[in-house]
């Protein structure tokens, strides 16, 4: 458990003129976003046992700079985390985070940031890490005047083509919740800590999986889930330790298989993760099975009675996210606290469906914990 300084980007009266976009007549500023996934980084963070500080309040004015170090310097923090969306051209896309260039346990940090931004199937931008330096554009403050290890995250570009609609547009509310779980599962490995009590790194995986029998067929339909824990994945047909990507843990799979392909002795499922990204893994059914024909549908809660011993409704099973969902304390996703997460392909004790406020699908009410939980309508199928 660690003393954290978790940093919103800019207050709620420095846009319009300076950070945010505008599109089709339309604000959209920076601090919103920030405070939006701040939100639920902060609960998550607070669901692990963390303390947290905080030099900006989220959505109130903006603090400057000089305030917000020395207080993160003056309650002695373990780390300075700084939340941010970036700013371009167009063209350019993807998310990075930014360390003091002396800092070896800052630049450590910035990278784990970077590589579960991979690990969920997201974009950076170039290698997703930038040292921060003096006499540059990255000489930045958080970094610079902070006592303990300090990144700052930029999550995505408000103004790329492809990470708007992420940042602002119709994904951002899966955006938000995929991110927060990428920034609270970095900082638990830089601390050495379990990510929701059970995603230690752990055991190796399979280094060399060994695909069993081939299949005659090469084409392939539904979605492949991992039946170990730490599977790795790659970017390209290959077994080698330079193309993987991540690993995931089992139940955790890919929501798309596009073909079977051979590689070297033995063969690979080429899949898609929920953002349309590309990735293989191995098709070998000792290591993976795939689930169903076609890839789950995200459904509107809608309940029947059911005679389940489970819930008063029966089951929720868990669809629609890239590898977990949040359960939160009440149905409303901008302003409940988070008790948890539940990974794809699991499943809940359900009570039922309510309206709630701020999703258009509504949200589950499930029993989490012990406790009434909710989660998002699209990410859940009662079964
Ligand atoms: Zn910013």
């Amino acid at each position: 458990m660690a003393k954290i300084g978790l940093d919103y980007g800019h207050g709620n009266n420095t846009f319009p003129p300076d950070k945010g976009v505008s599109k089709n007549g339309k604000n959209y500023p920076e601090y919103d976003f920030n405070a939006k996934l701040g939100r639920k980084v902060k609960s998550l963070l607070k669901s692990h046992g963390h303390t947290i500080v905080e030099g900006q309040p989220l959505n109130g004015r903006d603090v400057p700079l000089i305030t917000r170090t020395n207080l993160y310097n003056r309650e002695n923090v373990d780390l300075v985390w700084s939340i941010h969306a970036n700013a371009g051209t167009p063209g350019v896309n993807g998310r990075c985070s930014f360390y003091w260039h002396t800092s070896s346990k800052s630049k450590d940090l910035a990278f784990k940031y970077a590589e579960e931004v991979k690990k969920a199937g997201y974009s950076t931008h170039g290698n997703g890490t930038h040292a921060s330096k003096r006499g540059s554009w990255t000489n930045l403050h958080i970094c610079r005047e902070t006592t303990a290890p300090a990144v700052l995250t930029e999550n995505g570009f408000m103004t790329g083509s492809k990470d708007f609609d992420l940042v602002f547009g119709a994904k951002q509310d899966q955006y938000i919740d995929d991110m927060a779980q990428v920034h609270v599962k970095a900082i638990q490995r830089w601390l050495g800590e379990s990510f929701n009590g059970k995603e230690k790194p752990s055991k190796p995986a399979p280094s060399n999986p060994k695909p069993s029998k081939p299949q005659t067929s090469t084409s392939a339909s539904g979605r492949v889930e991992s039946k170990v824990n730490g599977l790795r994945f790659y970017n390209k047909p290959s077994w080698s330790d330079k193309d993987v990507v991540g690993r995931v843990d089992k139940g955790i799979g890919f929501p798309t298989i596009v073909k079977k392909v051979k590689v070297g002795k033995g063969n690979q499922y080429q899949v898609k993760n929920s953002k349309g990204s590309t990735f293989y893994i191995t098709a070998a059914d000792k290591y993976v099975k795939v689930v169903g024909g076609s890839a789950p549908k995200a459904s509107k809660p809608a309940p029947k009675k059911s005679t389940s011993n489970s819930g008063k409704a029966g089951k929720l099973k868990i669809v629609g996210v890239s590898n977990a969902a949040i359960v939160m304390s009440k149905p409303d996703r901008n302003n409940s606290s988070n008790l948890g997460t539940v990974n794809k392909g699991s499943t809940l004790p359900l009570n039922g469906s309510v309206r709630g406020k701020n999703s258009s699908s509504g949200y589950w009410e499930v029993k989490y914990k012990g406790k009434l939980g909710y989660i998002t309508g699209k990410y859940g199928k009662q079964v």
